[in-house]
Parts: C-alpha cells; structure tokens; sequence
C-alpha cells in the first residue's frame, strides 16, 4: 500500500481504531530508511460534549511520538459546527439525519487537506466490522453506486485523480473485536466513547451493526464472508459503474455523479443562511 517516498496523511479521532493505525505507520516508518513520518489530521465536527474529548487523546499520542497534528473545525471551513447545521435543518423539519451532514463534510474536508497538507496517501482506519456494516447499509439502501466506489482495487481515472487523494483502510481485514484486544494489550491511550449521535439518531447503523454481531455469535466468520462478499460485488459493478459519464460541480469543479452540484457545495449552499 505504501512507499517510502509517500507522504502519509492520517485521519485521527483519537478512538480506538485511529490511534491503532498511527501507531503502526509510526513504527513503519521508524523501520524504513528513508520514510517520512506521518502527519495525523482530526476534523471537528463541533459535537458537543464528545470531540474535544477524543482530539486530546490524539493530542496527547502525538505529542508522546513527535507527530505534526492538525486540527480542522467545520465550523472554520463551512461557517457552522455540526450543532449549528443540525439546529438549522430542525427549524427547517428536514429528514435528513447527523450521520449524513456530518459524512458528506467530513469526507471532503479530509480529502481537501491532506492535499493541502501536501500528503500523497490518506490513511484511515476503518476496520473489517465497519466495511461489513457500510456494505449492509449500502444494499438495504440499493447504493450500488458507492459498492462499485469502494472496490479497493478499482484504477483511478485523471479527472478523480487531479480532485482526490490515494485513500488506503490498512485495517480493513482486522475485526473491531480484535483491534480492541491489541489496544488494550499494548496498552495505548484512546477514547473509548461513541459519538452520540450514532444511538440518537433513528438511522440504522447501529441497529445493522447490532445485527453483524449478533449473527458472529453464531458464526464466527460472517464478517470475512460479507468483506469477501464486498470484494467481489465491487468489482461486478466497478465494471457496470465505470462506463457512466461524470459531470462536475458547477460550483467547486469536483466530479460528481449528480446533475449540476456536488453533495457537500449542494449541502454548503442549504445551511448558508
Ligand atoms: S456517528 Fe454520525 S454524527 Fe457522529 S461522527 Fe459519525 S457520522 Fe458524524
């Protein structure tokens, strides 16, 4: 997944997963001659009573270790925290739900600065139980469009290349139960809380990953046989999906596959007010 020469930009919570994948990339570089460190990156959604929280347990590993951290506020590069969207949308009795504001930003402002930031690779750590859950959610949803995005092997076109970042999920094949077992006996420091909006929230995540590990009691395996599932899904229709035209957003110029705006300019223009 890497070279010695990349610039390696990592995504950092401060949870559990994060703190895992940094701390292995440090201990990389530490071995490869001629590595550069890798940068940490933390995007504050604004969320009260819980973010501060788990970006000063990334805080405190970085500065432990003598990593560059950067932290980015949403509310700094959309004007509004993820508090102020939410209230905004509830005057408005929107639908949409946290988890969808929250992802639609965060995604593209970890995209925009490790660019900025100079970095070649965006490392983050999703782990094998959240691919599973994103792929059950994405089927009950029929958003086939994001399985075929996620193919981990798909070739980038130039025109996604100029506007993104390499993404690598080096703990995609590691269960979350397992993750918490190394943590634990390396003994790293990390935030153990979940957002607060993943349980609020009536979506369906927690209730799909609820189900994944019910299923795991009684098959231990269904989470490699979902990923493996995932895999080869992806590729059928990394193929179909390839051939469809991009337009690009009228406003920003990334490529998008709706008509004129892209998700994140489409939701920026709804919350200016
Ligand atoms: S659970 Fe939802 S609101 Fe909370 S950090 Fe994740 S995507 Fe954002």
């Amino acid at each position: 997944m890497l070279k010695p020469s990349d610039k390696i930009i990592v995504g950092v919570s401060g949870g559990k997963d994060s703190i895992t994948l940094l701390y292995n990339l440090i201990k990389i570089q530490q071995k490869t001659h001629g590595a550069n460190p890798p940068i940490a990156l933390s995007i504050d959604e604004g969320i009260a009573n819980y973010r501060k929280k788990s970006i000063y347990e990334a805080q405190k590993f970085c500065k432990k270790f003598g990593i560059e951290h950067h932290i980015i506020l949403f509310k700094e590069r959309v004007g509004k925290s993820l508090e102020d969207i939410i209230d905004i949308e509830k005057v408005k009795e929107n639908n949409r739900y946290a988890c969808n504001y929250c992802a639609i930003i965060r995604r593209r402002l970890l995209n925009d600065c490790s660019l900025e930031l100079g970095g070649t690779i965006l490392a983050l750590g999703h782990n094998l139980t959240d691919f599973c859950e994103t792929f059950l959610m994405n089927i009950l949803f029929k958003r086939l469009h994001l399985i075929a995005r996620r193919n981990p092997s798909k070739k980038t076109s130039s025109d996604i290349k100029r506007y993104y970042i390499r993404k690598i999920n080096p703990l995609m094949k590691i269960p979350e139960t397992e993750i918490e077992k190394y943590v634990n006996l390396k003994n790293l420091p990390f935030y153990s809380s979940h957002c607060p909006y993943r349980t609020q929230d009536p979506i369906l995540r927690k209730r799909v990953l609820d189900f994944i590990l019910e299923c795991k009691k009684f098959s231990p395996e269904i989470e490699y046989n979902l990923f493996n599932g995932f895999l080869e899904l992806s590729e059928i229709l990394n193929k179909e999906f390839k051939s469809k035209k991009l337009n690009f957003c009228s406003i920003c110029g990334y490529p998008t596959s709706n008509e004129s705006l892209c998700n994140y300019c489409n939701l920026k223009q709804k919350i200016t007010i």
